[in-house]
């Protein structure tokens, strides 16, 4: 017999076996040694009251033992040589769709211009100690993506075709703690993602799959109206049954390719902002109600919304425990986002906190026709370097300076590396940003007691929210409007946003072309 129930308990009792398999024992009205076991389905946190509760839902085994689990990965099968598809990008839609594609047998050849996971930390370090930024190898380009040296969040609001079961399955499998798949808001780490992304790797090669670090696609070959292949390096050319652009939201010069070709691209909203920072602390009690928060709980995370002059202003992406990094992908530029380690045990807790941007908001840039989002999206990373002594080091301001339209005279301790320093964000960034993140700012205060603070600080730019271009697909074909066996994919194409949508969606367009090679 196998029973369901749920048990709210303390953060410590949540935390031992034991104490669960008594709490569990007790519910059923059985003894502990008549269950064989006791799994976890879901774990999340109620911190309504004074004492925040972790709510466990648990399936009790009474008599017999849970099923042994299928193994995704097994599914794959070696790769006939015959059927290629060529994948470019190996972030999380380049990587599930290989994996998908191999359990047809069809094989996946995959190019990225930056390196594997390994080689790509020196060009990291290179960012945040000598703000040497590598346009084919930083922390959008790299094996793994945009997501690799993330916080490895893994939720995602998307209502997508496929199964998020699967994808957190294969991430398990590859290495991944278990308790991704009963979290209500699972997360990896950037210390535990890159050897999960190296298993994907060898899952790949593995079954006959073939990758292809700094390779950096400049031309696709298309002959009659149909992609076959692509340049590589501005030399090699390799040739396939279909062509899956997995490149990421970054990815401008495949952007500026398709306009040059004349292939249908199309303005997309999009959001900018600052990163904001807290100390975690400060959160920890505006969530919990306690100082210091309980040890057993984890790093408190927060999500705001606001409407403002008819624009959405959001937290995105939000790092409890994290750290603020440089993450522009050409010199010149000025970029932050945020990651976080397993633990989230840093004493900081940073989000992305923009404003929503709609193409038809910059008129001023219309003559960029469909890449005029990027555009603007490009200048404002100009120019927030400009402002600055030519390294990383980001512009920065207190949150009551910055709502209070004054220039900070010091500035509240930060996690970013290179540095930051006092500027007047509220002058700097446009009008239509500051004024509604002002709004935004002192609402969110107002909702919940701490958060605005002086504690906190602001930090520029946080611009690569999501793809300022969308790249069209017919909706049943997967294909792109105007070009047979080119497959726009993953966030760069303007159909995901994060790790899981993009990993969902490279699943779904190699299960299309499954469909017409085999
Ligand atoms: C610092 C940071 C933290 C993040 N944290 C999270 C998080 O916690 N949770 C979450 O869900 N999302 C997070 N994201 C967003 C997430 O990483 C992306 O949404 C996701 O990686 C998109 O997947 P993708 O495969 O579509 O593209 P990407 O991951 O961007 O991969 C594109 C790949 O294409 C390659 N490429 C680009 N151009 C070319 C070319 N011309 N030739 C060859 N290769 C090329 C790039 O090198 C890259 O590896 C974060 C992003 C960053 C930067």
């Amino acid at each position: 017999m196998i029973k369901e129930i749920e048990v709210k308990c303390t953060p410590a009792q949540a935390a031992d076996e034991q104490q669960v398999l008594q709490l569990a024992a007790t519910l059923c009205e059985h003894t502990t040694e008549a269950i064989n076991a006791v799994t976890i389905s879901r774990r999340s946190i109620d911190a309504r009251s004074k004492q925040p509760k972790v709510v466990l839902r648990l399936k009790v085994y009474i008599g017999e033992l849970p099923a042994a689990k299928k193994r995704l990965r097994h599914q794959c099968i070696r790769a006939n040589a015959q059927k290629k598809v060529l994948i470019v990008g190996a972030g999380p839609a380049g990587y599930f769709a290989a994996m998908e594609l191999l359990k047809a047998g069809i094989k996946p050849i995959i190019f990225d211009r930056g390196k594997d996971v390994q080689a790509r930390r020196r060009d990291l370090r290179a960012i945040q100690q000598e703000s040497f930024v590598n346009p084919d190898s930083n922390y959008c380009f790299g094996e793994g993506g945009a997501g690799t040296y993330s916080d490895g969040k893994l939720y995602t609001g998307s209502k997508k075709r496929g199964s998020l079961k699967d994808i957190l399955q294969l991430f398990v499998e590859h290495g991944a703690p278990e308790n991704i798949l009963f979290d209500a808001h699972p997360h990896i780490g950037s210390d535990k993602l890159p050897k999960v992304i190296q298993s994907m790797r060898e899952t790949i090669q593995n079954f006959g799959g073939e990758i292809h670090f700094e390779s950096h696609v400049d031309d696709l070959i298309i002959d009659n109206g149909r992609a076959s292949g692509v340049i590589v390096n501005n030399s090699d050319e390799h040739l396939g049954e279909a062509v899956i652009l997995a490149t990421g939201h970054s990815a401008r010069d495949i952007f500026e390719l398709l306009q040059r070709k004349q292939i249908r691209l199309e303005a997309k909203p999009f959001a900018m902002g600052i990163r904001l920072e807290h100390p975690q602390a400060l959160i920890d009690e505006m969530q919990y109600h306690q100082r210091p928060r309980d040890q057993f709980l984890p790093a408190a995370s927060y999500k705001m919304v606001a409407h403002v002059q008819n624009r959405g202003v959001f937290s995105f992406c939000m790092c409890p425990g994290g750290l603020i990094v440089p993450t522009a992908t050409a010199p010149g530029e000025l970029v932050v986002n945020g990651m976080s380690m397993a633990k989230r045990d840093s004493q900081f807790a940073n989000a992305g906190m923009v404003v929503a941007i709609e193409p038809d908001d910059l008129r001023e840039m219309q003559r960029f026709a469909a890449l005029r989002c990027l555009r603007f999206q490009q200048a404002l990373e100009k120019a927030v370097f400009a402002v600055g002594d030519g390294s990383q080091a980001a512009p920065a301001q207190r949150m009551t300076d910055f709502v209070n339209s004054k220039l900070s005279q010091d500035l509240a301790p930060t996690s970013y590396i290179p540095g930051i320093y006092s500027a007047p964000l509220h002058e700097i960034l446009p009008v239509r940003i500051v004024t509604r993140l002002q709004i935004a700012l002192h609402e969110f205060g107002e909702k919940y007691r701490g958060f605005y603070s002086q504690e906190a600080n602001l930090v520029g730019l946080e611009s690569r929210t999501s793809s300022p271009v969308r790249i069209p697909r017919d909706r049943d074909s997967g294909m792109h409007v105007e070009i047979d066996r080119l497959y726009p994919c993953g966030e760069g194409a303007g159909y995901a946003g994060g790790i899981v949508s993009a990993a969902l969606d490279g699943q779904m367009i190699a299960q299309k072309i499954t469909g017409i090679l085999t």
